[in-house]
């Protein structure tokens, strides 16, 4: 008897990843270089909140000089680079963990927590991952929007986490896409849940506010995720980091790959820990072109922008289309973020670029704004 050729192996896949919708990932910068038929470097690239100034100097050089070092396993443990984590975030390093980003991070956290089934508190509009992550692990997915100024729902959430006996919280502060905090007495309320709280400070360095990090060791149930790929330009290298409660280290160092932070992330990281004024004094750079784009795009007619205090900045559009606005900026090489979520559809995020940048944004923005018949609109608070 000669067996189908449908593949056996395919159909017995598991069904939940069988129905699953493919991701989106994102274009690199050579295709988008073809489609948009400009080259690389005509091209403004404000989609992602990656940094503007690249990595530090230092770090370029430590993986110039990485040598034969790239032949060598990278240490399990990354002990150097946690020693100098610990100086950074004022933690002791038996605390942190680091990880090929920090979406590695939130992947190891749900499979430390999740069995099928097993509920997770998202509270959108927020970052994309903690709902991939939470479907790869077969997690039910408990959403509890946020309110109209984007902060968390706090009662909603309380309700929601009882409700369904949820095991884990992810909160991002400041949170993508809007910029906004977390009031710290809010955080404190949500740590009295009997649940894990996963609070997601990858922007926390624009944010001109105190990391929670310091007192996870004092929080059974707080995890803090950080990463290197804004603040100090390393998204392409992938290296994040957490710190954990005492008590989930033990179970972490089990479930990790072993060789999870490559040498080359780890090199560029240090170097970059270790020119931390420089990073710092882009860092400030990029808060006050924050500031001055917020202020120029709210005299723009069709644009609301929100509150940041982060490296993007949220806007809403009152008139034209959000799609067609961020399909007149791409025209021009101007790339930046849309969103096909109902909440979200009228709105574009723009991440903050150098003044160069932004002067051709504001340009574009101006043209197409003059085409239209916008109102004027303000976000309250602003
Ligand atoms: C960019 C981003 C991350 C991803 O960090 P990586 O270290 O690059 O994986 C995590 N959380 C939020 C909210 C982000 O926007």
């Amino acid at each position: 008897m000669t067996m189908p050729r449908t593949s056996t192996t395919a159909v017995r896949i598991r069904p939940d990843i069988a129905a699953m919708e493919p991701y989106t990932p994102i274009l690199p910068f050579e295709v988008l270089s073809e489609r948009l038929g400009r080259p690389i470097d005509q091209i403004i690239k404000l989609d992602a909140n990656e940094n503007p100034y690249g990595p530090s100097p230092k770090a370029l050089e430590a993986l110039a000089g990485l040598g034969s070092n790239a032949s060598i396993y990278p240490d399990p443990e990354s002990r150097r680079l946690r020693a100098m984590l610990a100086g950074y975030v004022k933690v002791d390093a038996a605390y942190i963990l680091v990880g090929a980003g920090a979406d590695e991070l939130i992947d190891l956290i749900m499979r430390l927590f999740i069995m099928p089934g097993d509920a997770i508190v998202n509270c959108p509009p927020t970052f994309g991952m903690y709902p991939f992550d939470a479907a790869l692990c077969g997690a039910r997915l408990v959403s509890v929007p946020r309110r109209a100024d984007f902060s968390p729902d706090v009662e909603a959430i309380e309700q929601a986490a009882q409700e369904n006996d949820a095991k884990l919280l992810f909160l991002c502060s400041p949170n993508n896409p809007d910029g906004g905090l977390i009031e710290p007495a809010e955080l404190e309320r949500l740590l009295a849940l009997p649940l894990m709280v996963v609070l997601d400070e990858a922007y926390i360095e624009f944010s001109g506010a105190q990391s929670m990090a310091g007192i996870v060791p004092q929080k059974p149930n707080l995890i803090v995720l950080r990463t290197f790929s804004k603040w100090a330009g390393l998204a392409g290298l992938r290296v994040g980091y957490g710190i954990f409660p005492e008590s989930l280290m033990a179970h972490l160092w089990k479930i990790k790959q072993p060789y999870n932070l490559n040498v080359a992330a780890d090199v560029a990281a240090r170097a970059s820990l270790a020119d931390l004024p420089m990073l710092m004094a882009n860092v400030e750079r990029i808060i006050a072109e924050r500031g001055r784009l917020i202020e120029q795009m709210s005299a723009i007619p069709v644009l609301c922008p929100y509150p940041s205090r982060s490296n993007f900045i949220l806007c809403k559009v009152v008139g034209p289309e959000a799609i067609a606005i961020k399909k007149q900026l791409e025209d021009q090489g101007i790339l930046v973020r849309y969103y096909k979520q109902p909440r979200l559809s009228d709105h574009i995020r723009i991440s903050v670029g150098t003044p160069e940048q932004s002067d051709a944004l504001l340009k574009a923005l101006l043209a197409i704004s003059s085409q239209q018949e916008g109102q004027q609109c303000r976000i309250s608070g602003t």
